[in-house]
């Protein structure tokens, strides 16, 4: 199906598939077009309301890999799931990932996403070194960062709009095991977060946050911090990782309600911190990159636990200034709400810029949260958070987004006249639709 994974529903009227890299694609129908990578973003950023598709699941090969300087280039619809095989073995780890690895590379690049350690290596974007642009008029560009430079800045971060991308090339990071080694340290309320974030230093940080919790407790949880670690590879068969299960169908809409999620939360918290932890002393596990990463790929089709309605995904970021002000702000709607999110996570930006002009990551505080799709109730309190975003002068994920209006993206994005220039007049999307009305 191609439908988003908040939305999961087909909206599209065609979707066309280009069988090799360089097949020339029929530009001339009336209709709009946009790239499809795997769906992931939660929104409409990947969805093209009564127009067509490009999906991109034949541009699925790997074109070099320069195994001593550490350069990759691939098309555009080879999964990171799939990288992270080839490269892994070779001592190469991506320099940013997000949270999932069933994403394909060009989908990476079109949101420029940003992982657990943006504050020392900024988004993907800042480790593309180029990639080729298909535009609607047949042309082709080779787009690096200072050739191309204004469709590679608009491109990084476009959301697909400025064409299709059909190879990227990428340079890696050297690691020297397959292994992170990371700790879980208990977050007891907001201040407590502020505190732990002010003072960690290490590769990698995120927050889990209980927002069922209020109080003196509002903002408890759980920090989560990693390195690769330098101890040797482990093998397949030492992996310890378990099985993946899939939901086979939607869950019941009322499955997911405040006592579920409470009680989700309370054995989350225990299974994340070790008894020692408990006990204030630190300890340090060492596991297989993927259980570090990708816990949620574990679960296949995980969004179907919000029912058939699906679900949206609100992504922020706040500027560093007043930010336990707006996060206690935030965190006190949402914990007043009956549809309590369940997967909540908060992370410090760091101040590495990327060339994207678009870019949605800039210094300061980030919280996601998850809610299942009640109707007009469930918007009406993205709306309201929406709005304390805007005030403190933060921005909206397009990626995760599927309700922002078109003045809270012209708050978040200062570039969109000069990234307007780029688009391809055959290219949109129905999340572009909805925010230039
Ligand atoms: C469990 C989970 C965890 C996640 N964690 C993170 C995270 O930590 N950080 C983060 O930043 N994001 C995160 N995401 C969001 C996800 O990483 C992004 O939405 C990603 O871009 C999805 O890639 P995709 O291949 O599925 O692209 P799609 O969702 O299919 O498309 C995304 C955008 O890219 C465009 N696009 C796709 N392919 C091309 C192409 N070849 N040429 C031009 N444009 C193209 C599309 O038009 C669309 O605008 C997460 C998502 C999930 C489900």
């Amino acid at each position: 199906m191609y439908c988003s994974w908040g939305y999961p529903f087909e909206t599209h009227k065609n979707v066309v598939t280009p069988n090799w890299l360089y097949e020339p694609l029929d530009f001339t129908e009336p209709l709009l077009y946009l790239p499809y990578g795997c769906g992931r973003s939660y929104g409409d950023v990947c969805l093209n309301d009564s127009n067509t598709l490009i999906s991109t699941k034949q541009l699925n090969h790997f074109i070099r890999f320069d195994r001593e300087a550490g350069i990759l280039c691939i098309e555009s619809g080879v999964t990171l799931d799939r990288v992270l095989d080839v490269i892994v073995p070779e001592g190469w780890f991506v320099p940013v990932t997000p949270g999932t690895r069933f994403v394909t590379l060009g989908g990476m690049l079109a949101n420029d996403v940003h992982g657990k350690n943006h504050h020392n290596a900024g988004t993907i974007g800042c480790h593309i070194t180029q990639f080729e642009l298909y535009r609607s008029n047949g042309e082709r560009h080779v787009c690096t960062p200072t050739k191309n430079e204004a469709l590679f800045k608009a491109t990084i971060g476009g959301l697909g709009l400025t064409g299709l991308i059909t190879w990227v090339e990428i340079k890696l990071k050297k690691i020297s095991s397959n292994l992170i080694s990371s700790n879980a340290v208990k977050i007891e309320c907001l201040e407590h977060y502020l505190e732990l974030e002010q003072n960690q230093q290490s590769e990698y940080s995120v927050a889990w946050i209980d927002t069922v919790a209020r109080g003196d407790e509002l903002g408890r949880g759980v920090f989560f911090a990693g390195e690769h670690a330098t101890a040797p590879n482990i093998n397949k068969s030492q992996k310890n990782i378990k099985k993946t299960i899939s939901i086979p169908f939607n869950l019941p809409n009322k499955t997911l309600n405040k006592l579920t999620v409470k009680l989700f939360n309370a054995v989350y918290t225990r299974n994340a911190i070790s008894n020692k932890q408990l006990n204030g002393l630190k300890s340090y596990e060492l596991s297989y990159y993927e259980k570090y990463f990708y816990p949620l790929d574990n679960v296949l089709h995980w969004n179907r636990i919000y029912g058939k309605a699906g679900l949206y995904q609100h992504q922020c970021v706040i500027p560093e200034r007043d930010a336990y002000e707006t996060l206690k702000e935030m965190l006190n709607l949402v914990s007043k709400q009956n549809n309590a999110s369940f997967l909540s996570v908060l992370k410090k930006f760091g101040n590495i810029k990327s060339p994207g002009l678009l870019s949605f990551p800039r210094s300061g505080y980030t919280l996601a949260m998850d809610f299942a799709r009640r109707g007009k109730d469930t918007v009406k309190m993205l709306e309201n958070l929406n709005d304390i975003v805007s005030s403190a002068g933060g921005a909206i994920y397009p990626a995760k987004d599927a309700v922002m209006s078109k003045s809270v993206f012209e708050q978040s994005y200062s570039n969109i006249s000069q990234f307007s220039e780029s688009v391809d007049p055959k290219f949109s999307s129905s999340f572009w639709r909805r925010v230039n009305n």
